[in-house]
């Protein structure tokens, strides 16, 4: 019978629901892979946005007015010493290139978001400037007319050297104007240089925590779907593939069911087990009908020879006794004849239970056709035998069968009794017998005649 192999954890009981559980957890991490690859994506672009459009501008124009300041400086000091008016007026278009740079750079800096104070701080550092070089511009020019004119004279000497000592002042403070903007831009360049590098910094961490969560869901996604691997082969494969070796096993009469919960594969062994149950169950009724003689539920032809070979060799090889007695109802013909075919049968039932009843358990009897009679007796001498066969000779004799007309019918049968030979077949054993029950009828049926 099959044997049944339950597993005690607890199973989804239906293997559609515990795919579906599976994969929809799989197809969540994914999507979260996704997501979290999207969100640091639109993070990272914003980080390098903000630094793109706000800093590096401020740090780049912080860098050139600190480069334009000093460049006026200088320009201021040249055009102080001036040889001639041309000199001069160049110098003054050269100036007022840097004075415009100036405004654009602090109009780049007002964009990026720098602090009103310090715009209007350098605005005021950037017109005094200005306002030192168009001064140093006036004293050149006031040097050159003196200069054309008389040079003892005393007045021209103290103006000269008046103006030469306003130079000085000037340039000087040209030069404290140039070094207090440079410092004050640098503080500028330093603030946005350290903005640029925490924003740097935070962009980075904030790349760094995007990719770790696309690390982290990818590598439990794959988790999900090896784990979803395992799953299938443990809980769906492997037991499909038991069922069908239990299927197979069965031809060979051993069948394992692996039973899991009560999912889809538990209830297919479960009816494959009942299957083969009542396969089983049929296959045992067969057996016993290809075995039976229909008419007097005696044991047939094919049954006899199967256990008679078995019988016939223990007894050889124990040299135990063992002996045959074969029986022919007399003159059935006329029976038959006389009182029809169903009373006929009716006979053969009858002196069939009488044959079954006269003999021991561990007897094969067996009906061979027509009406004749077979009693294998295992552990049964000649002597026994034969009375064993007289005792059936007389109880048919002395039982006449009554018809369903209600009349009497008196049968008689005539036996033959061998006993086995050392050495002898079953088939010898079996024409010894037949010669004996024929001599019984030649003796005038209703006897017992024994085998020489
Ligand atoms: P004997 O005394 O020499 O044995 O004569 P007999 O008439 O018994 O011998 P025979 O072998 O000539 O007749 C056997 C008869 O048994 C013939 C057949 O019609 C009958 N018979 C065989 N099988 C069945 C059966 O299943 N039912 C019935 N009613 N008769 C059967
Ligand atoms: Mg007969
Ligand atoms: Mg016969």
């Amino acid at each position: 019978m099959p044997r049944l192999i339950p597993r005690p954890q607890e199973m989804p009981s239906s293997i559609f629901r515990y795919l579906v559980a599976r994969a929809v957890l799989v197809l969540v991490l994914m999507a979260m892979v996704a997501v979290a690859a999207i969100l640091g994506l639109l993070q990272a672009r914003q980080d390098n946005g903000v630094l793109a459009e706000l800093h590096l501008p401020r740090f780049r124009a912080a860098v050139h007015l600190s480069m334009d300041a000093n460049s006026a400086a200088a320009l201021s000091v040249r055009m102080s010493t001036a040889a001639s008016q041309a000199e001069r007026r160049t110098l003054l278009d050269r100036l007022a290139e840097r004075h415009q740079a100036m405004e654009d750079h602090i109009a780049a800096m007002v964009d990026v978001g720098a602090d009103a104070e310090s715009i209007a701080a350098l605005r005021r550092l950037r017109d005094s400037l200005m306002d030192g070089a168009i001064a140093l511009s006036s004293i050149s020019q006031e040097e050159i007319s003196l200069k054309g004119m008389d040079h003892k004279d005393a007045t021209v000497m103290s103006r000269l050297s008046e103006l030469e000592q306003r130079r000085r002042n000037l340039v000087l403070r040209q030069q404290d104007l140039s070094s207090e903007m440079a410092g004050f831009v640098t503080a500028l360049a330093a603030e946005a240089g350290h903005r640029f590098d925490t924003q740097r910094d935070q962009a980075s961490r904030t790349q760094l925590k995007a990719v770790a969560v696309v690390v982290a869901c990818a590598l439990a996604a794959m988790a999900a779907v090896v784990w979803m691997y395992v799953g299938l082969r443990r809980h769906v494969v492997d037991r499909i593939l038991a069922l069908r070796g239990a299927m197979l096993n069965w031809r060979g009469g051993v069948v394992e069911v692996v039973r899991d919960g009560n999912d889809e594969i538990t209830q297919m062994s479960d009816t494959l087990v009942e299957l083969i149950g009542a396969v089983e169950r049929r296959n045992q009724e067969l057996e016993v009908m290809a075995a039976t003689d229909a008419l007097t539920g005696l044991p047939n032809r094919r049954r006899f020879a199967e256990r008679s070979d078995e019988e016939i060799r223990r007894a050889q090889r124990y040299e135990a006794p063992l002996s045959l007695v074969v029986g022919d109802i007399d003159h059935f013909k006329a029976v038959n004849d006389g009182w029809g075919h169903d009373v006929g049968d009716l006979a053969l039932q009858h002196v069939a239970a009488i044959w079954r009843g006269q003999l021991r358990d561990v007897d094969l009897s067996a009906r061979m056709g027509g009406e004749e009679f077979v009693a294998l007796l295992p552990e049964t001498a000649a002597a026994q035998a034969h009375l064993v066969a007289e005792r059936i000779r007389t109880m048919i004799a002395d039982t006449p069968l009554t018809t369903p007309g209600g009349s009497e019918l008196a049968l008689t049968i005539s036996l033959g009794v061998a006993t086995l030979l050392p050495g002898e077949s079953l088939a010898d054993l079996m024409r010894r017998a037949d010669q004996a029950m024929y001599q019984a009828k030649s003796a005038g049926r209703n006897v017992v005649r024994l085998a020489s």
